[in-house]
């Protein structure tokens, strides 16, 4: 802690985001580009090196926040950057994404606004880059075990990093043309860019991890033979498979899953089509929805030029502040939140049903309605209350020419057939069971990320994929030096 007193003498400041009219007009990301550096080692200082950093707790891979919150407020960035990837593998991914689980927990934000956690990551991430703080780190030697990861979301590239460093020759198995799961093709480039991405791709590689993408695991390759073929396999595959909305007309053209449309638009950015078939230029888009995702369809379909983007949310309107019964210090609370999308979208007044930006709060759909060659043309609503009664005479209609669905994952996709080869044993809730060591059913097959965790976040899925590691390390050599931040049973700090 450089300064005693900068938590009481300096406020909290953002990384100021681009002004709205100029970042919607292109697809980088929305924050001032250099304006971070100068104002963050004034932010560090606001840390308190509390006795018990309650923002280390309250973040699934134990980041040291108060040493690099130090070291960066004393301009040692070369010794933050060795201390933030001692927990993490890629803090220029939840630098970005990462909804801050710390910052709800930081002491701090009993009775002031929290230390800009995040912002500091990001910064040292970024940092670490330019100034050759993150060289490729090869084994010394190898171990002579194979190891094949399926999936390359988070979880499956974390796992693979830990490995390959550990010495065990690593193949990362990969269904989709480019690497990176939801970060590729969900997640947009104006929340992350992919050169990112690419680079620390370029840095796996350079350790000697190898990737064999468009190859889906029970279709292009048997499950039962790549396990014959590895000395232990982790399952990375994610859970994406997505909620229906049963309701009428939900089989017209222009009712699509979020999964759906998003790729397309993240297909463009990186050259492979000239616009998205499933644009939203010019289209009145309803986003079903409230979550995160639905966020991104926002962001998205304001770039791509619609005429209006609304976006629904079945759960009342969340207030300002944290309710201190329900969700106290030092959980993560749900509050009413302004992403980036919901500034956009509020600024350039996308929704005129909606009060402050695209949302409407506490509405439920009851049908669609198409034209005579079938293209859903409006979106029928009702307001409900908290138990999801409608409320009488609340009805509404909403013109809609693009309906995205974008209402969670239930769990992993079935269709390639990997976990029925296998014969993975599942949860009820339908993710892939584990014991206590990431072990699946099946002798030397592991399970982690959001396969066997549920729809969760980055930092968790780079938490399982250190985990995950440690214990196959383990299961092959008999013991193990790697960190495991979780458990598999560990949850979010709740009440
Ligand atoms: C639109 C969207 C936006 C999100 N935004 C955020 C955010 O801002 N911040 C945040 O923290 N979290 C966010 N999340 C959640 C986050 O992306 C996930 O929790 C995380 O990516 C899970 O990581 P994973 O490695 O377990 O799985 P995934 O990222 O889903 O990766 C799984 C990979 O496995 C591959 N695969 C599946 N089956 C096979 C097979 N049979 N053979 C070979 N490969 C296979 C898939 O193609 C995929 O590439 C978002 C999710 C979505 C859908
Ligand atoms: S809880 Fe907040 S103030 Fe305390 S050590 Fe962590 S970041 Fe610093």
């Amino acid at each position: 802690m450089a300064d005693p007193k900068g938590f009481m003498t300096t406020p909290r400041r953002d990384w100021p985001r681009r002004p709205v009219e100029e970042r919607v007009r292109d697809w980088h990301e929305v924050y001032v580009p250099g304006a971070l550096l100068p104002i963050i080692g004034k932010q560090a200082d606001r840390c308190m090196d509390c006795g018990i950093p309650f923002c280390h707790d309250a973040c699934p891979l134990g980041n040291l926040i108060p040493e690099w919150n130090d070291l960066v407020s004393r301009d040692d960035w070369r010794a933050a950057a060795d201390r933030l990837h001692a927990t993490n593998n890629f803090p220029e991914f939840t630098g970005r994404l990462c909804p801050a689980p710390c910052e709800a927990g930081c002491v701090l934000a009993i009775n002031q606004p929290a230390v800009t956690i995040k912002n500091v990551e990001v910064a040292i991430a970024d940092k670490a880059w330019e100034s050759g703080f993150a060289p490729p780190q090869p084994p010394d030697r190898l171990s002579g075990r194979t190891v094949a990861v399926v999936g390359s979301g988070p979880a499956g590239l974390a796992a693979a990093q830990q490995l390959t460093r550990a010495g065990h020759t690593v193949a990362v198995y990969e269904k989709d043309d480019r690497l990176g799961g939801l970060m590729r093709y969900g997640i947009p480039e104006f929340k992350m860019e992919k050169r990112h991405l690419d680079r620390r791709l370029e840095q796996m590689r350079a350790e000697g991890t190898k990737f064999r993408t468009s190859t889906a695991v029970g279709r292009d390759v048997g499950a039962v033979e790549l396990r014959s073929r590895y000395d232990a396999v982790v399952v990375a595959t994610g859970a994406t498979a997505w909620r229906e909305l049963s309701v009428p007309g939900r089989e017209l053209a222009g009712v699509v899953q979020a999964m759906e449309y998003l790729p397309l638009a993240n297909r463009v950015r990186e050259g492979d089509l000239e616009t998205s078939p499933m644009s939203a230029a010019g289209r009145h888009v309803v986003i079903v929805g409230g979550g995160d995702t639905g966020a991104d369809c926002l962001g998205t379909a304001v770039r791509e030029g619609a005429a209006s983007v609304t976006q629904l949310d079945i759960y009342a309107q969340p207030g300002a502040d944290r309710d201190e019964e329900i969700e106290p210090w030092p959980t993560y609370p749900k509050i009413y939140r302004m992403s980036a999308a919901h500034e956009e979208a509020r600024d350039l007044r996308t929704a005129p049903a909606a009060d402050v930006d695209a949302r409407l709060f506490a509405a439920s759909t009851l049908r669609f309605e198409g034209d005579a060659s079938g293209c859903v043309r409006s979106l029928h609503l009702v307001e409900v209350d908290a138990a999801r009664s409608p409320l009488p005479g609340s009805e509404r209609t909403l013109p809609a020419d693009l309906v995205l669905l974008a209402l969670g994952f239930s769990g992993p996709d079935r269709g390639d057939g990997l976990i029925d080869q296998l014969g993975l044993a599942m949860e009820p809730r339908g993710t892939i069971t584990r014991d206590a060591s990431f072990a699946t059913n099946v002798p030397g097959v592991f399970a982690a990320g959001d396969a066997a965790r549920g729809q969760s976040l980055i930092v968790w899925a780079i938490a399982e994929g250190r985990a995950v590691a440690a214990a196959v390390d383990s299961y092959l050599t008999g013991s193990s030096q790697l960190p495991a931040p979780i458990g598999p049973y560990d949850r979010p700090m709740a009440v």
